[in-house]
């Protein structure tokens, strides 16, 4: 099976995954495209003027449980220890979410604080998440106080910002995973493993891919190419390839609106979500995540928006029931080709983080590796 020609669509974390496993494993050629003028997807990065590494997609923290996945990226990149926190402003206080017992003592008065904190030992077992949706189940007035508190100050209006609709609107395992958190753990991932790859996302792409029998093509569409290849490896989006024969798959878009500032830092924290003002979601400070050092600093304010075909990209696939129906119309299609492989967020049409879509390309690596 050496001369087996594959093509990958997509130089993100799921292509340069499968990529370097039939390139290194298999000893097969492969050829990586994409659409971009980079590779990694939506974890690229870059140093700026100011030697600042910007995520220009947005906040990227590798977390993972996934032991395969932790030793598949550290081949590639050392990981400095950083455990991300996310402080949100809630009522003009600054407090940490998930909600937990931190936030309670922030939030209210510490009568009340301590008075449902007893209540929450009581009734959840130390260090259990509960999704918002569950917790609003509740017989006792000062926890559906508490709430309606959390659904209201954290959960209502930035998931209206994000998603356009209200949280009971979206799937629940979008919004679970911000869970209540009955802990004084502030952290925002409780993963073994956690961290900020110390020369940033690209180089952890490039150094996969890089092996002498993978050729990296840029700013070429799938649509493009010409040329014949044994199997195709597509991470672009299911749908697209299918000319949307079934009709589009929603998604939803983000805009980054970047500033600079002649300061050494903006705000507290790397990422400050503000759930019930403004129009954006939350605010990036990049400089955080590898300790740059500069004079000036560059935030990023998150603004949520629908997703238009020409006009933005797609960042979010929009997890519900219908949109489960029309994926698993498309993937009855794929299923009945012949060497061509879906995988990745677009291609699977999955909220995978970055580990969970190394781990979608490993897993599909051992299905075909025989075939
Ligand atoms: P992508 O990175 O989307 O790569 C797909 C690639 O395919 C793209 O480069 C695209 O240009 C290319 N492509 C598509 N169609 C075509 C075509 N027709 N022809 C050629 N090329 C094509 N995960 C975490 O683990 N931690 C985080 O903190 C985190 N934060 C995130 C924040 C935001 C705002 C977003 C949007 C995502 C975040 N993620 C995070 C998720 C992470 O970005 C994804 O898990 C990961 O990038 C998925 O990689 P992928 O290769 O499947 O897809
Ligand atoms: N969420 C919220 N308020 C917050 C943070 C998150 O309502 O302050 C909800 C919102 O619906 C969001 C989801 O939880 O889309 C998942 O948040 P997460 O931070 O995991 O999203 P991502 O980083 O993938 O954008």
């Amino acid at each position: 099976m050496e001369n087996v020609v594959n093509l990958i669509v997509g130089a993100g974390f799921s292509g340069a995954t499968i990529a370097r496993k039939l390139a290194e494993e298999l000893n097969q050629k492969v050829v990586v495209i994409d659409a971009k003028d980079h590779i990694a997807g939506n974890a690229y990065d870059y140093r700026d003027r100011n030697g600042i590494m910007i995520h220009k997609y947005g906040s990227h923290i590798f977390h993972t449980n996934l032991e395969n996945v932790w030793q598949f990226m550290s081949r590639f990149t050392g990981f400095n220890t950083y455990m991300h926190k996310v402080i949100a402003v809630i009522d003009g206080i600054e407090t940490t979410i998930p909600f937990n017992f931190r936030t309670l003592y922030d939030v209210f008065p510490e009568t009340m604080a301590k008075r449902m904190e007893e209540k929450l030992l009581k009734n959840f077992e130390y260090n259990k998440k509960v999704p918002i949706l569950e917790f609003q189940k509740q017989d006792d007035e000062d926890l559906k106080f508490l709430a309606n508190y959390v659904y209201e100050k954290v959960f209502l209006h930035y998931t209206t910002k994000q998603w356009g609709v209200k949280p009971d609107e979206v799937d629940g395992a979008v919004t679970a995973r911000v869970p209540v958190y009955i802990s004084c753990d502030e952290r925002y991932f409780q993963d073994k493993y956690q961290g900020i790859p110390l020369n940033g996302y690209a180089e952890v792409v490039k150094n996969i891919l890089d092996h002498p029998n993978i050729e990296v093509r840029l700013e070429t569409k799938y649509q493009d190419v010409t040329e014949e290849f044994d199997r195709v490896f597509y991470t672009g989006p299911i749908d697209e390839f299918f000319d949307y024969k079934f009709g589009e798959l929603p998604y939803r878009s983000v805009n980054f609106k970047m500033e600079e500032y002649d300061k050494e830092y903006y705000q507290s924290n790397a990422v400050v979500n503000y759930p019930c003002n403004y129009d954006f979601t939350r605010i990036h400070e990049y400089k955080y995540y590898l300790d740059d050092i500069s004079s000036k600093t560059v935030i990023a304010k998150e603004y949520s928006e629908s997703f238009e075909r020409g006009r933005n990209d797609r960042y979010y696939p929009i997890p519900n029931d219908n949109n489960a129906k029309l994926y698993a119309r498309y993937l009855e299609e794929a299923k009945k080709l012949d060497n061509v492989y879906f995988l990745g967020r677009l291609g699977d049409y999955k909220y995978y983080d970055m580990d969970k879509a190394i781990n979608r390309a490993l897993e599909l690596f051992e299905e075909i590796k025989g075939e």
